[in-house]
């Protein structure tokens, strides 16, 4: 029977616990750099175009091809190390023998054992801490489409191959085997994806495979001190297939080792359709691959001055974004409960918007919640955003001059209309402002017509109050703050 989703974390966690194992899972996550030309060659970087048109003798691996090193993608991936608190080193780079058919070169030109970034960790937003092994720069391979109903080579007829994927420069994050669940992983991907995208090295689209993830995963004994064997699980391009792959691997270990047979180290394949990992090939160990340094290419040396120029010249990092606006939220009572807001806000690259209009006054907590909540729909107009007009609405808000759905309507007719002033979107929507003084004027004239319900409320009847609500709403076509309405006939309780 199938389990519903929000069951499988909880069973997963529960079938560890009563079989006495444990899971450790390490992740390599393959990015795309997005600079403008390939690693090797000045063929175009670009995603859909139409097959073998982005190709030159260099990437297409034809005899006597050399390579010539891309400056800007050194530049992101050292982007990317910094980020992920990696040590910048000199490093050089070697060749990564396999015969495959979407790699002309019959190599992929890798690094091995010297990486550009090593020695790095990402904070999890819950505060644990992933580490970073090393973060290398390699090229991608062609891509191969099968012909066959399952996409697989061994049941297709035909398999054609774009060589316009050869060549692009990748940066290969590979971390320590700290992960120890299939939430853990879904929640390091997550936040090491927010933190490379900020860095602008890389788009981190997983749909388009920008981003691409391989899960290693394994179980022991929670007594035993050595690790299990490992399977690598390849090519995750979802958060959801990531999380069901690793759920079902840990159980199929578990399974194997308990039935007493032995756990084979395998590459395997996420069926997403049958909801299982399977076999792929035997996994390779480093020594098949007959690596060896690239004699084409002259070490990497950065040197430290054009470290110091990048770190200088990087947009600012993940962390420090989401500090400044915890700043300007500094006085803000509800400032723990809005942390998953202020992580979002940034996400969404809105934090300027917000960071400009808190600067002009604006309650930062309804700014926050505007910004993440109806904003969100509109990005790209809510980044364009006038932030004194921005700002003039919370205002009205803030002042009870307006309730909190004429906001949200005005705001939605704000990102619909970025030329008209707030004034002009106003008197369109027709809205009438109900602050303080036209709502008492209301409650005034209901307590007059409704003597009876407003003894009873006087009592101490408080179901009278949504009675005498509902009656102001309807006097005030739906545009008086309700909030408003109750705080005034609490008052006028209180006078009689
Ligand atoms: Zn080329």
């Amino acid at each position: 029977m199938e389990m519903p989703a929000n069951t499988v974390k909880n069973d997963i966690e529960d079938f560890l616990k009563d079989t006495g194992f444990e899971a450790t899972i390490g992740l390599e996550v393959h990015c795309e750099l997005k600079t403008a030309t390939k690693l090797w060659c000045s063929c175009k970087n670009s995603f859909g175009n139409e097959p073998n048109t982005l190709v030159c003798p260099v990437c297409l691996g034809l005899p006597g091809s050399l390579p010539v090193l891309n400056k800007r993608a050194v530049e992101y991936a050292i982007r990317i190390g910094l980020a992920l608190n990696c040590t910048v080193q000199n490093s050089i780079f070697h060749r990564k023998n396999y015969f495959y058919p979407d790699m002309p070169k019959d190599f992929q030109i890798s690094q091995y054992d010297i990486p550009i970034n090593a020695d790095g960790y990402v904070t999890l937003p819950d505060g644990g801490s992933v580490g970073i092994v090393r973060a290398h720069i390699e090229e991608d391979t062609g891509k191969s489409t099968h012909f066959s109903a399952s996409g697989r080579i061994h049941e297709s007829s035909a398999t054609l191959i774009d060589y316009n994927r050869a060549g692009i420069p990748l940066v290969e994050i590979v971390s320590a085997p700290d992960i120890t669940s299939s939430e853990m992983a879904k929640a390091y991907v997550t936040e090491l994806r927010n933190i490379i995208v900020a860095t602008g090295a890389t788009d981190g689209k997983m749909e388009e495979g920008s981003m691409r993830v391989d899960a290693n995963v394994s179980v022991k004994r929670i007594q035993d001190s050595e690790l299990g064997t490992r399977c690598e699980i390849k090519n995750l391009n979802s958060l959801r297939s990531l999380g069901k792959a690793i759920n079902y691997e840990i159980k199929r270990q578990v399974d194997n080792i308990l039935s007493g047979q032995k756990v084979v180290q395998q590459t395997r394949h996420f069926n997403e359709d049958l909801n299982q990992t399977v076999t792929l090939r035997t996994k390779e160990e480093a020594e098949d691959y007959r690596y060896f340094p690239e004699p084409d290419l002259v070490p990497l040396n950065p040197g430290a001055a054009w470290i110091e120029q990048i770190k200088a010249e990087m947009p600012p990092l993940l962390i420090e974004r989401r500090r400044m606006v915890q700043d300007l939220m500094r006085e803000t009572q509800e400032i723990d409960q809005l942390q998953s807001a202020i992580a979002i806000l940034v996400d969404l690259n809105l934090d300027s918007v917000f960071k400009q209009t808190v600067g002009i006054g604006a309650n930062p907590t309804i700014a926050l919640k505007r910004l993440t909540n109806e904003a969100a729909n509109a990005v790209e107009a809510a980044r364009n955003l006038n932030p004194e007009q921005f700002a003039k609405l919370i205002q009205l808000e803030t002042d009870n001059k307006i309730s909190t759905t004429q906001s949200k309507t005005i705001l939605s007719k704000m990102l619909e209309n970025p030329d008209k002033t707030l004034d002009i979107l106003i008197s369109e929507l027709n809205i009438v402002s109900f602050g303080e003084a036209e709502t008492t004027a209301l409650v005034e004239q209901l307590i007059k017509d409704k003597p009876d319900e407003f003894e009873r409320f006087k009592q101490g009847d408080d179901k009278v109050t949504q009675f005498f609500i509902g009656q102001i709403m309807r006097l005030s076509k739906g545009q008086a703050n309700g909030k408003l309405v109750t705080e005034i006939l609490m008052k006028k309780r209180n006078q009689f």
